[in-house]
């Protein structure tokens, strides 16, 4: 199974795509991880993507389809994946494509976590001050000002693939408001009619 969760910062895409690791047994591809990975091991990549993720801008197109292309290709990878913030721009959706097609597979669907934007600042603040708490790391783009940037970034750049996927007839939609719990209910549900589909 071949999967992209989309939707804006604070929606949910992590949480919900480590659901989908556990109950599927598939793993969970999120560009964030192996940027910030880069950045920590302080690689070239890593060096290129700091500032430009600390400022909540989008990392090129050229470097994060590099690092999917790659990754993909791993064996755990062989009977599916999800892909988590990622495509972010129509560029990287025609790479999914290509990738996809030159080894034969294709994309099952697309699910997007539909939020209201008003409640995604309180989600960032709030995974902030769990992260404190639990002694973790916190992200230095989990704070207000920054997330308004990637906020824009969402909107001028990613929200124009749910058209995309919507013309694909790939595209589904899920109350991303309502509790953990019940959006992957949904989801699953998506699926299994997505599986029955096919
Ligand atoms: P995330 O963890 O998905 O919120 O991503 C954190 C940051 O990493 C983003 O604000 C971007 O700077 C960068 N990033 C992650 N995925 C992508 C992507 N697909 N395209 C460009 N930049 C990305």
């Amino acid at each position: 199974m071949r999967l992209i969760l989309l939707g804006p910062p604070g929606a949910g895409k992590g949480t919900q795509a480590q659901r989908l690791v556990e109950k599927h047994g598939i793993p969970q591809l999120s560009t964030g991880d192996m940027l910030r990975a880069a950045v920590q091991a302080g690689t070239e990549v890593g060096k290129r993507a700091k500032a430009v993720m600390d400022a909540g801008e989008l990392v090129s197109d050229a470097i994060v389809n590099a690092i999917v292309a790659e990754r993909i290709d791993q064996a755990d990878c062989a009977k599916g994946f999800i892909l988590d913030g990622y495509p972010r721009t129509l560029v990287q959706a025609d790479a999914v494509e290509s990738m996809l097609s030159e080894r034969g597979i294709g994309l099952d669907t697309v699910i997007e976590l539909v939020v209201d934007d008003r409640a995604l600042v309180g989600r960032i603040v709030k995974r902030a001050e769990d992260a404190k708490a639990a002694g973790q790391p916190v992200r230095k783009d989990d704070n207000p000002a920054v997330f308004e940037e990637r906020l824009r970034e969402y909107y001028k750049k990613t929200a124009p693939l749910t058209g995309y996927y919507y013309a694909k007839g790939k595209l589904r939609t899920v109350d991303g408001m309502a509790s953990i719990d019940a959006v992957t209910a949904e989801i699953e549900g998506v699926l299994t009619a997505a599986a029955k589909a096919r």
